[in-house]
């Protein structure tokens, strides 16, 4: 190896990969950077397909201008795909897409993996016409597309991205059920309380959810989707069916690297410290794909925005040794429904005590506690009520001392 550094390669050019590049840049790290992705699209913003795509109003929002990447002296790399790591080494494999019988070693001083998640089918129904899930804005322009000429859909699933889905294709002026064996929307996040909230939520746009039970069968027409079966043997008819039934980590490139991955029932994805480190020297992985061990070393991974943002800067800041103080934060996500923000900041469980402070039969507002302290805010249409409430986030609060 010649004496220039071979630098950083980022694997996964998402939110996570275009946000380590960019803050290694910020803490004037001047080596090569190399940013892999496996879509052949820039780096761009997934909350949004949900949302503004699915609605027509945007077709992909990039998160970084075309020039970004010559100007921070980021090698981009679309539409190729690492395949192997071999940290002995210090390689990865790369393959192109559009060519899989082309492949390349790249060296690394130091390799970031930020390779997300890929959503689970409803097994059997890759190949039926009008069954759609949604991670890429890809799936989200063929979603939209199928939903030019379609009038009913079916929601696979109540977590975030059904009910945002469910959401933008109502708006659109389809009819849509949502289909889901827990007994609320959201309930393994947020409990059957507020999940009770947002079923009224899309009840009243006139969105049916049938709740407590599940999909058994996808009925078709020859090749395309014709409606679902449920377990009690009642039939919907639908044109599309959207499956949002979770996602799993992209590890699949991991195999023989030796690079630890977390059990099942920890969360899956690649096992790493309090700083992003993997079970391998000079390897880091962050955002969804990542579990982070958190302050009481317990394995914890987590699938949204500001998570993967803030790791970003985590692991760029113990890449280049920068001793710059990350502010304290408490967790936070949001989901758009029905032009409402959904807000939870904090760590709430859907075991934790909830007390509902505010519901005017649209927006509402609770606090979540565990053992008498406050662990977590969720609001709907409370911006303000929702972000007062941080500073108590990061100290341990009775809850009484919030409910007054
Ligand atoms: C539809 C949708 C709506 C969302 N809405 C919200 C929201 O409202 N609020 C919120 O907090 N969060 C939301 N999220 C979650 C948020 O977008 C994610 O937390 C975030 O994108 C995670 O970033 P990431 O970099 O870890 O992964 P990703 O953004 O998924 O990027 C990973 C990239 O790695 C690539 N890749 C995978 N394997 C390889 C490989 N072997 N080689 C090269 N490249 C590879 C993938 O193709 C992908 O482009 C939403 C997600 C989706 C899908």
């Amino acid at each position: 190896m010649s004496g220039s550094p071979a630098g950083v390669v980022v694997v996964g050019a998402g939110l996570g990969g275009i946000r380590v590049a960019e803050s290694l840049r910020a803490n004037d790290y001047t080596g090569p950077i190399t940013l892999i992705g496996a879509e052949t699209h820039p780096p761009y913003d997934r909350p949004p397909l949900s949302k503004s795509v699915l609605l027509g109003d945007d077709d992909r929002v990039d998160l970084k201008p075309a020039e970004f990447f010559a100007e921070s002296s980021i090698a981009l790399r679309t539409g190729e795909r690492v395949s192997a790591i071999s940290p002995d080494d210090h390689t990865v494999t790369i393959e192109r897409l559009d060519d899989p019988a082309h492949s390349e070693t790249l060296v690394y001083d130091t390799l970031i993996l930020a390779t997300g998640l890929l959503p689970r089918p409803l097994p059997g129904t890759d190949e039926i016409a009008g069954v759609h899930v949604l991670r890429t804005v890809d799936d989200a322009l063929a979603l939209r597309a199928d939903a030019e000429s379609a009038t009913r859909a079916v929601i696979v699933g109540a977590g975030f991205i059904g009910c945002e889905v469910a959401a933008s294709l109502s708006a659109r002026g389809m009819t849509v059920t949502i289909v889901e064996p827990a007994p609320t929307p959201l309930a393994a996040a947020l409990g059957e309380q507020i999940g009770a909230l947002v079923t009224r939520m899309h009840k009243e746009r006139g969105v049916d959810v049938r709740t407590g039970i599940g999909v058994d069968e996808v009925l078709t027409d020859g090749s395309r989707v014709r409606g679902v079966r449920l377990a009690d043997g009642s039939e919907i008819d639908a044109d599309i069916v959207v499956v949002g039934i979770g996602s799993t980590p992209v590890i699949d490139y991991l195999d023989g690297s030796g690079i630890e991955v977390a059990a099942r029932e920890f969360g899956g994805g690649i096992a790493c410290d309090q700083h992003g480190a993997t079970s391998v020297p000079d390897v880091f992985a962050l955002g969804d794909v990542a579990n982070w061990r958190d302050e009481d070393g317990q394995l914890r991974r987590v699938e949204h925005w500001t998570h993967t943002v803030e790791q970003a800067t985590a692991v760029a800041h113990r890449v280049t040794g920068s001793d710059a103080m990350i502010p304290a934060s408490a967790p936070y996500f949001w989901s758009d429904q029905y032009g409402l923000k959904i807000q939870v900041l904090g760590s709430p469980r859907a075991t934790d005590d909830v007390h509902v402070v505010d519901d005017d039969g649209a927006k509402f507002l609770a606090y979540y506690s565990r053992d008498g302290i406050l662990t977590g805010v969720v609001g709907a249409g409370k911006v303000g009520a929702v972000m007062k409430t941080r500073a108590k986030l990061l100290t341990p609060t009775p809850i009484s001392e919030v409910l007054g």
